[in-house]
């Protein structure tokens, strides 16, 4: 047996040992709550959504977010008997790389002011982007219109070139049939059988089926182009980005310096009218696909058709109709969407690989195209479409190998 006084000088040890611990333990605690407040907002910093930049950083062109639409217009003319203006794009300000938008970014919604993008209330109480989830060039729809006389001259440069690289999400809108042109090209030609004129009622029609393909395909926009379009697809894949497409966005560039006016025939009698903006059908325009659905009354199955004809107008016109008239979502001016109603020779040529959409013309008086170099002279390359996509695309087997153009 212990002695007793050992016993009792064991006991004031250990507790002094434990009451050491005890107290040591209350100080780290006290530490740890003192670090939170301090931890917490370098955490949240992580989580906070980036915007997209939207144009590339060697590019100096600034986003402008205006409340209005008109004001880009000012300085442009215009022209031509479809009332389609000219640009004076590249004069002054570089107004190429511009997106004028007329929406207004909505608190309710959380999107943000800077991008437009929706931000999703996470159940943390942290927002986060959605473009965390990145749009990928197979989310977008991109319907071409044509024509069976230009199978072989408009789409083969067409196929040859942008089409090459987003074959699965290319549908190629056309009137005739050409087993010839589905085995050339690897991208889905869609027969509409609508007729081969060039009247509102058959270009209406090839619309229509466009629209409805495109709710079919579940991808998320909705992009038209005409057969004489080149879409730069890291640029048309950069803008959309900005934009979520369950937001009610329509992006394209209107032909005119005044919205177009029409009569009312759907909502009333034909007995007042009303005005509204519509991007011109041969810069090309995209719609997002919660938009799209809510189209769907006047669009969908032949619905379009008819809505076009109570109207009489185009069917570039009707879509910006149905969209700014019935439905009361503006349009976004973009200038990154060409046509060669405007004189592309002014678009500067340090942003041509910028833009979202080109085009040529012109070919029975002035020749009417973008000015670029690079491989092809423009005997070579009348269009410029290909020395466009050799410069995006470098590895392209028939783009000219640079090394070895020197040597000769
Ligand atoms: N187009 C068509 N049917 C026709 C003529 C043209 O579907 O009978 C298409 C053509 O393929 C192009 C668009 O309509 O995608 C515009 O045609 P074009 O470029 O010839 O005319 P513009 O641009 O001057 O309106
Ligand atoms: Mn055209």
């Amino acid at each position: 047996m212990k002695p007793l006084h050992r016993l009792v000088r064991m006991h004031i040890a250990s507790v002094g040992v434990s009451k050491f611990c005890f107290l040591l333990s209350l100080a780290f605690c006290g530490l740890l709550l003192l670090l939170i407040p301090a931890l917490q907002p370098s955490a949240r910093q992580v989580d906070l959504p980036h915007p997209r930049p939207q144009v590339r950083p060697s590019q100096t062109g600034q986003l402008h977010h205006v409340g209005l639409r008109a004001g880009s217009n000012h300085d442009e003319e215009t022209d031509s008997t479809r009332g389609l203006k000219r640009s004076s794009a590249g004069q002054g300000e570089s107004i190429d790389t511009d997106v004028i938008r007329k929406e207004k970014p909505d608190p309710k919604r959380g999107t943000d002011p800077k991008t437009g993008a929706l931000l999703v209330r996470k159940p943390n109480g942290l927002s986060r982007s959605r473009t965390q989830d990145p749009l990928q060039l197979k989310d977008i729809f991109i319907a071409v219109k044509t024509t069976k006389k230009y199978h072989k001259s408009r789409l083969g440069l067409l196929t040859q070139t942008w089409v090459s690289q987003a074959q699965e999400q290319t549908f190629i809108f056309t009137d005739g049939e050409d087993k010839e042109l589905q085995k050339r090209t690897g991208a889905n030609i869609i027969n509409t059988n609508c007729s081969a004129a060039h009247t509102r009622q058959a270009l209406c029609c090839k619309m229509s089926v466009e629209y409805d393909k495109f709710i079919e395909s579940q991808k998320k926009w909705f992009c038209h182009v005409d057969d004489d379009n080149y879409v730069v697809l890291p640029s048309l894949l950069r803008l959309l980005s900005t934009y979520h497409h369950s937001q009610d966005v329509y992006l394209g560039r209107p032909s005119l310096d005044h919205p177009i006016e029409a009569a009312e025939r759907v909502k009333s009698d034909g007995s007042v009218s009303v005005k509204f903006w519509f991007a011109t059908g041969g810069a090309g325009f995209c719609i997002s696909r919660g938009l799209a659905l809510k189209m769907s009354p006047w669009a969908s199955l032949g619905n379009f058709i008819s809505t076009a004809e109570k109207i009489r107008l185009p069917d570039d016109c009707t879509i910006g109709y149905i969209i700014e008239a019935l439905l009361e979502v503006t349009l976004t001016h973009t200038h990154l969407f060409h046509s060669h109603l405007e004189n592309l020779q002014k678009l500067p040529t340090d942003t041509v690989l910028d833009q979202v959409t080109l085009s040529y013309g012109g070919f029975e008086n002035r020749r009417n195209v973008v000015s670029i170099v690079g491989g092809f002279t423009l005997y070579e390359d009348p269009t410029r479409f290909k020395t466009v996509h050799c410069l995006l695309y470098a590895d392209t087997d028939w783009c000219p190998k640079l090394k070895a153009r020197h040597k000769h």
